[in-house]
């Protein structure tokens, strides 16, 4: 039982450092790209660890090579109610469904 507590309050911690982590990505990706990379990178080493989905925020940065999206380095087009997001740095394409 104590042992379960322990690691459900490191969990705790470790969402709260992810958000922190991405916020910081969020808030310097137009002045320091790498930075902002770096960030993510940290968070979603702690989301590994922790095994804590991202879920939604996995829409601010690519899977594949973690830069953070920005306006000028992704594509998103719309077709048949398909959203395309490309990734310019790595080329790496994501799809998602809208309604
Ligand atoms: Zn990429």
């Amino acid at each position: 039982m104590a042992v379960k507590r322990k690691k459900g309050l490191e969990r705790k911690i470790a969402r709260e450092r992810i958000n922190y982590l991405l916020d910081l990505a969020d808030r310097v990706k137009l002045e320091d790209y790498d930075l902002s990379r770096r960030y993510v990178e940290l968070a979603t080493r702690i989301a590994r660890k922790y095994r804590i989905r991202l879920r939604k925020k996995k829409l601010r940065f690519c899977k594949k090579c973690l830069y953070p999206y920005r306006s000028d380095r992704v594509r998103v087009r719309v077709s048949k109610g398909v959203v395309r997001v490309t990734c310019l740095n790595c080329g790496n394409v994501r799809r998602f469904k809208v309604k």
